[in-house]
């Protein structure tokens, strides 16, 4: 059966020009780079590379990157480096819709008496400033708001944020997973300390990420052993997936622009074409926000995400649901909850993302195809 990938938030697909990229060093170069002797040295040169390729997409200096397992590994070690480099300070914030990555190391904190502040969002997805301004007045040790939100693609405005925390005198980091490689993430128009990207959500492999580490920023250890990424993080170094990094920060850079349009350009499509023909009781969650331009969070009245994505599975089309099962009954996610979508949409939510490899054909699929489902099953929907 042909297959139609709407699950680009979730993972991207490894770039062909990525996987060449890494296998000399499965093959000939598979050395120590931290050898004296030359199969280290051989390789030492290509971490060197990627780390130019991953700052030169962040507009860092190669030295602020540190190369990390992945993006749950960079989040962590943001927050708990932060909070450990200030142990004269007692507060976390963050916000409600983070990545369970930020919002599980912020909330491990709490058992040790520290207080953790999770900022609410409005019903377009958008960061309540105000209450966030009130807690920075607080001195927290660090504060951790995502650059994008990987359910619904409500970009939040980071530059103002990273300027209000500056200004209280807190450390910034954010999650910016989903828009690396997306749309522009440069660290010269964010006045953040730390950024998180993940190999796996830009065309690189699954198990490699960064975190970038602004001069100057305090921040513990949180992977102890060897001096490895000086001394910031211990572990012999992932040659092959550091340099696959490399290559797909590369080749993001080169062609960010372009494909973001594209992308935004098929999005729009592809919501257009099913608001036309589901037009009754759809929603596009954060639909009024700036979004990145290949996610599209959808909630259907009346039935459930999970139902729609059994129907769609059967055509071949992959995509995913913002609900979770908890408990034998289907929750809405985080994400969607904290936005107040009301339960009968909630439920029903679905998420499509596209990547540089989608094409106006399995667009166009996808609209043929999403009505009909919808309205079988709100044919055998109670609340409909
Ligand atoms: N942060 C965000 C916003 C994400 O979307 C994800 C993955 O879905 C992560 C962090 C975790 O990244 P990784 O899967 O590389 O650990």
């Amino acid at each position: 059966m042909k297959t139609f990938y709407f699950d680009n938030n979730a993972t991207t697909q490894v770039a062909p020009e990525v996987i060449d990229a890494m296998m000399p060093f499965f093959r000939d170069l598979w050395g120590n780079p931290s050898s004296m002797h030359h199969f280290g040295g051989q390789v030492k040169h290509y971490i060197d590379k990627a780390r130019e390729e991953v700052a030169a997409l962040l507009g860092a200096d190669p030295a602020e990157i540190v190369f990390t397992s992945c993006g749950t590994e960079s989040d962590n070690m943001a927050v708990y480096g932060a909070v450990e480099a200030a142990p004269e300070k007692v507060r976390i914030i963050t916000s409600r819709v983070e990545h369970y990555a930020v919002l599980s190391a912020c909330r491990h904190f709490k058992k040790h008496g520290y207080e953790v502040v999770e900022i609410g969002v409005d019903g377009d997805g958008q960061l309540n400033l105000h209450q966030l301004k009130d807690e920075l007045s607080k001195g927290p040790a660090v504060v951790s708001i995502m650059a994008a939100n990987n359910e619904t693609g409500v970009i939040f405005p980071i530059e103002q944020i990273g300027r209000m925390v500056k200004q209280a005198g807190s450390v910034m980091h954010t999650d910016a997973v989903q828009i690396a490689g997306k749309i522009p993430t440069k660290v010269h128009d964010m006045p953040v300390d730390m950024l998180s990207i993940s190999g796996h959500k830009l065309h690189a492999p699954k198990g490699i990420g960064a975190l970038y580490v602004r001069k100057g920023t305090r921040l513990q250890t949180f992977l102890l052993g060897g001096h490895q990424e000086e001394g910031r993080r211990g572990g012999t170094e992932n040659v092959p997936y550091i340099a696959g990094l490399g290559r797909a920060c590369e080749l993001a850079r080169d062609n960010l622009a372009g494909e973001a349009d594209n992308m935004a350009r098929l999005r729009d499509k592809l919501e257009q074409g099913i608001l036309q023909n589901c037009p009754k009781d759809t929603l596009i969650n954060g639909g009024k926000s700036p979004r990145l331009p290949n996610t599209s969070n959808i909630s259907f009245f009346g039935i459930e995400g999970e139902a729609i994505l059994y129907h769609l599975s059967d055509l071949g089309i992959a995509a995913s649901s913002g609900s979770a099962c908890t408990s034998g009954s289907l929750e809405p996610s985080h994400v969607i909850r904290a936005m107040g979508v009301p339960p009968e949409h909630a439920a029903g939510s679905t998420r499509f993302s596209l990547s540089r490899y989608t094409t106006e054909d399995e667009v166009d699929y996808v609209i043929r195809h999403v009505p009909e489902i919808v309205e079988r099953l709100r044919e055998i929907s109670p609340f409909v």
